[in-house]
């Protein structure tokens, strides 16, 4: 036996469409805060003779996402009743396509360590989506009893099934954060909702060629997830197999707040599901209205973009591109000062500073921050200054712009004539240092410059302050 293992994994990854309405009915969307069981109607509750309606907006949506996959779009596509019964679903079944879903064959490019890889995409099927189950008193094993809530049943969503393309744990979090951009420049997801993204994962080990029994790893909610439930399946998987054992094909749950996979219950097969023809639903023609669906510029494009327009780096690029809403923002900045400055200042200085406070770019007008970038630009205001009105703006209730800290808090560069007054003091009152410069210490100038920056209130320009000292110091020295 040799460790020549390969590790296989397809992703099937459940998205909500942010349509207003539900995929069947015109039940609102929009339940994340209300009571339990108030958006529904017969339709989504399953009653018996209640009729589905497709929502249009939704296959739009569905369509926009095949596009900007790659996909070929069926020109027919037809909706299966996928049976099974448990409590969320209460019909007994989930409609769903099969053998006609509305997208195929796509491919979705992702980078992984600054390489390339091409993962195919099987399809992206339009379904709905079932209610949701709380387990009271902790677990799925250990509860005592179960609440359904109906507010979630029949909202739109899209199943995005990958080829087993996938090689490893890291890149399936590559392929679920590169598909989350893609969405969200799509304006077909809302990032902000919980459990808007699911994924089953599919992963095997292949011994020397051989391919090993499949395990399916249900419902994980976040991209974290994925990496650990799949990197324990991994370690889980390979022990088994070189202890000589067999991994069993079954489906896992992922248990977050223990980080490990447990058995659910043995796989489904397809056939278990018994599907066919959803006979309230007619065939779909997307012939019509397919063409009229465009796909905006995706994140890959734009950072292409960036890096020739604005001239920066790979890194910066996608640090800037990976938000909609942050591109957006960098692109008003870019407008209004030198592009690199802006791309500095915002990649770097202002993404830290809301990911320090948890706050979204949205939390920041881009003029405003625009404003305070024209002053470093014009050489009124250093970096360390800016950097304190930006914080204290952004922790301001009462609204201040950065320029309002600026202006109250007087920040704007000292004139030179304090700057030298200021330099003259330090080289006073510190003999020492001055001393040791002299000695061929070049660490001592730093010490006076930081002195001078104190007196300063750190209005003087670092770099003005070292020539300064330098010259002053020379000048005392011949005087
Ligand atoms: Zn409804
Ligand atoms: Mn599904």
């Amino acid at each position: 036996m040799t460790d020549d293992f390969e590790v296989v994994i397809g992703l099937e990854i459940h998205v909500q469409l942010d349509t207003e309405t539900k995929m069947f009915c015109s039940c609102s969307t929009d339940y994340e805060d209300s009571e339990p069981n108030t958006h529904t109607c017969p339709v989504c509750l399953g009653l018996p003779g209640s009729l589905p309606v497709v929502n249009e907006r939704a296959v739009e949506y569905a369509v926009r996402v095949g596009k900007a996959l790659e996909c070929s779009i069926c020109d027919e596509t037809r909706f299966h009743r996928k049976n099974y019964y448990y409590p969320d679903l209460p019909k007994n079944f989930q409609i769903s396509q099969y053998d006609a879903p509305i997208n195929e064959d796509g491919r979705l490019v992702v980078s992984v360590e600054g390489e390339d890889h091409e993962i195919g995409i099987t399809r992206a099927h339009m379904e709905e989506d079932p209610g949701a189950l709380t387990h009271k008193g902790g677990s799925i094993e250990r509860s005592k009893y179960t609440l359904v809530d109906y507010n979630r049943s029949g909202t739109p969503l899209l199943e995005i099934v990958t080829e087993p393309d996938i090689r490893s744990p890291e890149e399936a979090r590559a392929v679920v954060e590169t598909l989350r951009e893609i969405l969200e420049y799509l304006g077909v997801y809302d990032s902000g909702r919980s459990g808007a993204l699911r994924v089953d994962a599919n992963i095997s080990i292949s011994q020397d060629g051989t391919e090993g029994n499949r395990t399916e790893v249900k419902n994980i909610g976040s991209t974290k997830g994925v990496v650990r439930a799949l990197r324990y399946e991994v370690t889980r998987q390979k022990n088994r197999l070189k202890r000589g054992g067999e991994v069993v094909q079954e489906t896992r749950h992922y248990d977050d707040d223990r980080g490990v996979t447990v058995t659910l219950r043995e796989k489904e097969e397809e056939k278990d599901y018994r599907y066919f023809e959803e006979a309230d639903i007619p065939v779909l023609r997307t012939t019509e209205f397919k063409d009229d669906v465009h796909v905006p510029e995706l994140p890959r494009e734009r950072r292409a973009r960036f890096e020739d327009e604005y001239g920066v780096s790979d890194e910066v690029a996608e640090k800037l591109t990976s938000r909609k809403s942050v591109a957006d923002f960098y692109e008003e900045v870019a407008a209004r000062v030198d592009a690199s400055l802006a791309a500095t200042w915002t990649a770097d200085e202002l993404l830290g500073e809301l990911n320090y406070r948890d706050l979204d770019v949205t939390a920041v007008d881009a003029q405003e921050f625009a404003a305070l970038v024209e002053l470093v630009a014009e050489d009124e205001l250093t970096d360390a200054n800016a950097v304190e009105a930006l914080r204290a703006a952004l922790d301001d209730d009462e609204g201040r712009t950065p320029v309002d800290v600026v202006d109250e808090r007087d920040l704007r560069k000292a004139d030179d004539d304090v700057t030298v007054e200021a330099t003259r003091e330090a080289v006073e009152e510190n003999p020492d240092a001055v001393q040791d410069y002299l000695g061929g210490d070049d660490e001592a100038i730093n010490y006076l410059v930081g002195q001078v920056m104190q007196k300063t209130g750190g209005s003087a320009d670092p770099a003005v302050v070292n020539d300064v000292l330098r010259d002053e110091i020379a000048q005392k020295q011949e005087g």
